[in-house]
């Protein structure tokens, strides 16, 4: 779908925006209200402004010229008495003006702010329901940027130009009704140029509007630039990549440069094509009220009121030349942060689904079929059942679908064919919040969040009792290295934990599984990256943990398989061999020639499925 290229286009995008906005504004009703009644007056104001000038020039300097005698008893009062009152009304229509203008600036930015702190919030939320499928592509540092710099930018805007927009369309139609009051041919005369904004507003618009929407994504891709090499620090200082990341990166930072650069100057011409404009009406307004008032036809104060409001009129222009720019930009973070909105998760709730009661733990695979994308299937007709509390090993080749096959259960995925049944029902029919919570989950790399080593279990299972973090822990032989720490379960890790070797990270990783106490166990290679005796701590944790629970191992370690009751071995996305050790030995198949090799005299002391069949 093409991008909108003009102002005029984009308003649209505006409109989208301002549709979005306008339910979590109504929440806020009062302040808008408030805000609108305060821009309102310090209008009102403002047209008032040149009045007091108008009278002292009309009444106390050139009285000869003022016509009409609307106000007879202040005409004949002392000129001295009638310059302190109109002085006075000056100082009482700008003081007025600035309360108000007061009054509206702080509602509008506190509304402002109020809604767009609402949307980062409610995007968060959002970014954290969306599927798997979205996070596959998505790259999380453009991401960030929307969140927070869009947001951010989209907040920015609708307080310094949407509402500053509004308050000059106010000015300008309230002081081109006044003008036409005031003399209808000299009012066309000022207002005769209007109509020629729209040109080079459009024109350069467009240009400016490009520019900061370029901009904006190149800021993403830099974003996600320094994200990717910062979360691989250590690998790319490994592998001397810094030069080429900076480089990458440097690249981007100078294109946006360049675009940032482009989108000032763009503005910065309407803005001075705008200034000459006015420059034009203004000596028209100057030669042409002149022109009346010396054949008697207008007053001097009248000429000062028109050349005032002219200002006044033809400063919203200028200020829209300014905030084309920003508004540009607005619609640009905006649409991005509205596409994410428009991301529905296609993995949530069914209608009708209810939450899942207690689980025995039976898993049933019935002619499941998977793909990541359309005609590349992963998973091929794969049917399974699994009885409640035995252990699955999925063994076999990287690359053939086992981590997708167990992720299907807690429906990190839906299968594209066929279903997956827990106790007998599809887990579709189930709440995804119900489901998942009776599924624990180790993986090969433990991510700690910030925070206590208590919380990071407590992660399992939210509002768990000290006690039950501490009985997690010494399931998972973590209790002892746990309490050798500075200080206990109260101490901090970092941001991937990285005070804790793998093997502990791994430990708490099962504590958190543990705490959790559900029926129903996935272990993606739990123990791949730890040595020996990490190894053994982990798997001793590992078959506590399982003990009971429907458990899944995907593994490389053929004899940590070979204790589970269920072995299943994955080629091309189908279970091409299923049974227990003893059986698959008999077969003398796949499995059988694997087992054999890793378990003869040449055994590495890691031997990893890919190894033997490179072997
Ligand atoms: P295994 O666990 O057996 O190593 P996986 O289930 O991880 O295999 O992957 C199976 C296939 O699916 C691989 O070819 C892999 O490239 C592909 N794959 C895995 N994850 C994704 C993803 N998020 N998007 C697209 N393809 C994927």
């Amino acid at each position: 779908m093409g991008r909108p290229q003009t102002l005029k286009q984009s308003m649209p995008g505006i409109l989208r925006i301002l549709r979005f906005l306008w339910p979590y504004t109504r929440k806020h009703r009062p302040l808008v209200t408030g805000s609108f009644a305060a821009l309102f007056l310090s209008v009102a104001f403002k047209t008032l402004e040149p009045w007091p000038l108008k009278f002292v020039f009309d009444r106390v300097i050139m009285p000869e010229h003022a016509k009409e005698t609307v106000l007879p008893w202040i005409t004949s009062r002392d000129p001295v008495v009638l310059l302190t009152l109109a002085s006075v009304a000056l100082l009482a229509v700008i003081g007025l003006r600035a309360v108000a203008m007061y009054y509206n600036k702080v509602g509008f930015a506190l509304v402002g702010n109020r809604v767009l702190t609402d949307v980062r919030g409610a995007l968060f939320r959002h970014l954290h329901c969306l599927s798997l499928s979205f996070h596959d592509k998505a790259r999380s540092g453009d991401l960030i940027v929307r969140v927070i710099s869009d947001i951010g930018m989209l907040r920015e805007v609708a307080v310094t130009a949407f509402m500053p927009m509004l308050a000059s369309v106010l000015i300008l139609v309230s002081m081109a009704t006044l003008m036409l009051s005031l003399n209808g041919p000299l009012a066309l005369v000022a207002l005769a140029t209007l109509p020629l904004y729209w040109l080079p507003t459009k024109r350069l618009g467009r240009r400016i509007q490009g520019a900061a929407r370029d901009q904006r994504k190149r800021e993403g891709a830099m974003a996600s630039t320094a994200a990717e090499s910062m979360g691989a620090i250590k690998l790319v200082q490994a592998l001397s990549l810094e030069d080429a990341f900076s480089q990458s990166f440097s690249s981007q930072n100078r294109k946006s440069l360049k675009e940032g650069v482009l989108a000032r100057r763009l503005a910065a011409r309407l803005q001075g094509t705008v200034s000459l404009m006015i420059g034009l009406s203004t000596a028209l307004v100057l030669w042409y009220g002149t022109y009346l008032i010396l054949h008697d036809r207008l007053s001097p104060g009248d000429l000062l009121v028109f050349i005032a409001y002219l200002k006044s009129t033809f400063r919203p222009m200028q200020d829209f030349a300014k905030y084309t720019a920003r508004l540009a930009k607005a619609s640009a973070a905006g649409e991005r942060v509205l596409d994410l909105f428009d991301e529905v998760p296609d993995v949530c709730d069914r209608p009708g689904a209810a939450p899942a009661p207690s689980f025995r733990g039976a898993v049933r695979f019935e002619r499941v079929g998977f793909a990541y994308e359309p005609g590349h299937p992963v998973l091929r007709g794969v049917d399974l059942s699994v009885e409640p509390g035995r252990q699955v090993a999925l063994v076999g080749p990287s690359g053939n679908g086992k981590s997708t096959l167990v992720s299907l259960l807690p429906r990190l995925y839906d299968p594209t064919e066929g279903r997956v049944c827990i106790d007998g029902r599809d887990v579709r029919d189930f709440t995804l919040r119900s489901l998942r919570a009776q599924i624990s989950l180790v993986l090969q790399d433990t991510v700690l969040f910030a925070g206590t080593i208590r919380d990071n279990i407590a992660y399992g299972a939210p509002g768990a009792s000290d006690a039950e973090i501490e009985e997690a822990a010494r399931l998972a032989n973590a209790h002892g290295f746990i309490r050798r720490l500075p200080n206990g379960y109260d101490t901090a890790v970092g941001e991937r934990g990285v005070t804790l070797s793998t093997g502990q990270r791994q430990r708490i990783a099962v504590a958190r599984a543990a705490v959790r106490r559900s029926p129903i166990l996935i272990l993606d290679e739990p123990t791949s990256a730890l040595d020996e005796a990490s190894e053994r701590a982990v798997v001793e944790a590992l078959e506590r943990l399982s003990k009971g629970r429907t458990t899944f191992l995907i593994t490389h370690n053929l004899r940590h398989a070979a204790r589970s009751d269920l072995i299943l071995f994955l080629e091309n996305g189908r279970i091409s061999e299923q049974g227990s050790h003893a059986e698959l030995m008999r077969l003398g198949g796949r499995y059988a020639a694997l087992f054999t090799l890793e378990n003869t005299a040449f055994v590495p002391s890691h031997p990893s499925t890919d190894h033997a069949l490179a072997l």
